[in-house]
C-alpha cells in the first residue's frame, strides 16, 4: 500500500455531477512507475467530490487500484491550507518566520491523518507493507501501528528535517516525532536529515539513537538516507522524441550567439529566485557588456497561487526582472526572461540541453530533481546536437548537493560569490565541464527511481530493520 496527501489523479466534479479523471504527474509518481510490486495508492482525490458521487468515483479508481480519501472543504483548508503550508512547509524549510500554527488547524491535522490510518487498517492484507510519504501524514505511521500491528510500515520524508533547534519550535513537536517513530523504516533523502531526526528525538523525546536505528517501544525504527533520483527512462524517450530536435533546433537559432543560463522552479519562496535575480544584476553591473551576450530564462511553474504570500512573491519577481531588464536592456534585447507557465516536456528537455548554466539554487530543497534531470539531458543522446555544454550551478541547501559532485556549489544568500560563481561557471573549459558532467551522469544513473522505491520497499520487507544507503 501508498499512501500520500494526493493520489496521481486530478478530479473535477461539474455542477451537474459529472465527474472527470485527469492522470498528474509529480516526483513521486515518477518515481513509482516501473515498480515490479503491484500496489493500491491511497490518497486525496484533489477536489471536493460530493456524497451522492463518491461510491461511482471509487468504482472508477479502484480500476487503477487508487483508493480515495474523501476530504470537506474544511479538511482541506485546516489540514492542507493552514498546517502543511504555514506550519510545516515554511519551518521544515527554515524559514521561521513564516511559520503560524494554530490549536484549531492542528486538530484537522490530526483527524485527517486518524482518517487515512483508518481507511489504510481497513484495506491493508495482513503482513502487508505499508509505505507512507511525506509531510502531510506524519501521524499515520503510529496510528497505523495502533490498529494494525501486523503490518510493516515504512514512511519517507520528501522535503528536509530542521535542525532540532528549529524543529522545536514546532508545538506539536511530540506528537510528530511518535507519529513518526510508529513506522518500522524512516527515511530521508540525506544522512544530514537523518541526523536532524536524530537530534531532535534525543532533545525533544530524551531517546538517544545509533545512526541506522532508533529503539522505541521494544521495536527498533530503522533510518535511512535514500536519495531520491529521477525517472531516467522518461527523459530518454522525451530526448529522442522529433518535437524535441524540433525545439532543440529552434532555441539553438533563437539564441545564437547568447550564454543561456537557465533556471527552473516551482514558485515558492524556499526557490531563492529573487537571490537569484540579485546575483544576476550584480554580475551585469560588475560588466554591463555582458547583458549582450548573456541571458537568464527563468521558467516559473505557477504553484499556490490562491495565497496571497505567493501572488506577492509573483510580483516580486516581475518587478525584479522589470527592473533589471529596464537598467541593462535595450530595445530588442532583455537580459532577464520570465516564463509564468509550465512548459512541455519536449520544451523542457531542449532548454536542459540548450542551458550554458543551469543555475539550481534554492534556500531550502529537500532533494531537488530539476538539477538531477539537467545532467541527464546534458549527457544522455549522443546523436542530438548540444551534448555536454553545461555547467550546473547548484545551492549548497539543496538534498541534490550531497549526491552531484561535479556541481560548482553555492550559497545563494551570498550575491557576490554567486555573481562570481556564474563568471567562472560560464568560463569553464569545456574538458573541465564534461568532465564534471560524466561524474554528476554516474550519480544520477545510479540514483534512477526505480531502484530508490525498490529499495525501499525491500528494506521494508526485511524482519529487522537494515541501514539504508550511507552516503
Ligand atoms: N516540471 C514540471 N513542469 C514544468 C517544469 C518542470 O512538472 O513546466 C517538473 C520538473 O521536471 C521536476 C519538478 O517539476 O521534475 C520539480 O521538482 P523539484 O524536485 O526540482 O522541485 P519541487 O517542485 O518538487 O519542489
Amino acid at each position: 500500500m501508498i499512501a500520500s496527501n494526493r493520489l496521481p489523479v486530478q478530479v473535477t466534479v461539474s455542477d451537474a455531477g459529472a465527474i472527470d479523471l485527469t492522470p498528474s504527474a509529480g516526483g513521486l509518481v515518477n518515481a513509482l512507475r516501473g515498480v515490479a510490486t503491484p500496489f493500491t495508492w491511497v490518497g486525496w482525490p484533489g477536489a471536493v467530490v460530493p456524497a451522492a458521487a463518491q461510491a461511482e468515483l471509487a468504482d472508477r479508481l479502484a480500476a487503477d487500484r487508487l483508493e480515495p480519501v474523501f476530504l470537506e472543504q474544511a479538511d482541506e483548508a485546516g489540514f492542507y491550507g493552514r498546517i502543511c503550508n504555514d506550519t510545516i512547509w515554511p519551518l521544515f524549510h527554515d524559514f521561521v518566520g513564516r511559520m503560524s500554527f494554530t490549536d484549531a488547524a492542528w486538530e484537522r491535522y490530526v483527524d485527517v491523518n486518524r482518517r487515512f490510518a483508518e481507511q489504510l487498517a481497513a484495506r491493508s492484507a495482513h503482513g502487508a507493507r505499508v509505505w507512507v510519504h511525506d509531510f502531510h501524514l506524519m501521524l499515520v505511521p503510529a496510528a497505523l501501528r495502533e490498529l494494525r500491528p501486523d503490518l510493516s510500515i515504512g514512511f519517507f520524508l520528501h522535503i528536509p528535517f530542521p535542525s532540532t533547534e528549529i524543529f522545536q519550535l514546532l508545538p506539536s513537536r511530540e506528537e510528530v516525532l511518535l507519529g513518526l517513530l510508529g513506522a518500522d523504516q524512516v527515511g530521508f533523502h540525506t544522512s544530514e536529515y537523518a541526523r536532524h531526526f536524530r537530534s531532535s528525538c534525543l532533545d525533544v523525546l530524551g531517546i538517544d539513537s545509533g545512526p541506522d536505528g532508533i529503539g522505541h517501544g521494544g521495536r527498533v525504527v530503522g533510518i535511512g538516507a535514500d536519495p531520491i533520483g529521477i525517472d531516467v527512462a522518461h527523459f530518454q524517450d522525451v530526448l529522442g522524441r522529433p518535437e524535441t530536435a524540433a525545439m532543440v533546433d529552434e532555441l539553438a537559432a533563437r539564441y545564437r550567439g547568447q550564454r543561456l543560463v537557465l533556471g527552473v522552479e516551482r514558485l515558492d519562496y524556499s526557490k531563492g529566485v529573487p537571490q537569484k535575480l540579485r546575483a544576476f544584476e550584480r554580475f551585469l553591473e560588475d560588466d554591463p557588456a555582458r547583458a549582450e551576450t548573456t541571458t537568464l530564462l527563468q521558467v516559473l511553474v505557477p504553484s499556490r497561487l490562491e495565497s496571497a504570500d505567493y501572488r506577492e512573491l509573483r510580483a516580486e519577481i516581475e518587478q525584479e526582472s522589470a527592473r533589471i531588464n529596464g537598467r541593462f536592456g535595450r530595445p530588442g534585447r532583455t537580459p532577464v526572461e520570465c516564463l509564468h507557465r509550465s512548459v512541455s516536456p519536449a520544451e523542457l528537455v531542449a532548454l536542459y540541453r540548450r542551458a550554458d548554466v543551469m543555475a539550481v539554487t534554492p534556500l531550502r530543497d529537500g532533494m531537488n530533481l530539476v538539477a538531477q534531470e539537467f545532467v541527464l539531458c546534458q549527457t544522455a543522446a549522443p546523436k542530438l546536437p548540444g551534448r555536454a555544454r553545461g555547467v550546473l550551478l547548484l545551492s549548497e541547501f539543496a538534498g541534490a548537493a550531497q549526491v552531484l559532485p561535479g556541481a560548482l556549489l553555492v550559497n545563494p544568500w551570498d550575491t557576490a560569490d554567486l555573481a562570481a560563481r556564474l563568471v567562472e561557471a560560464l568560463e569553464l573549459a569545456p574538458a573541465e565541464r564534461c568532465r564534471r558532467l560524466a561524474l554528476m551522469s554516474g550519480a544520477v544513473r545510479r540514483l534512477a527511481a526505480p531502484r530508490w522505491a525498490e529499495g525501499c520497499l525491500d528494506r521494508l520487507a526485511q524482519p529487522e530493520p537494515v541501514a539504508g544507503t550511507r552516503l
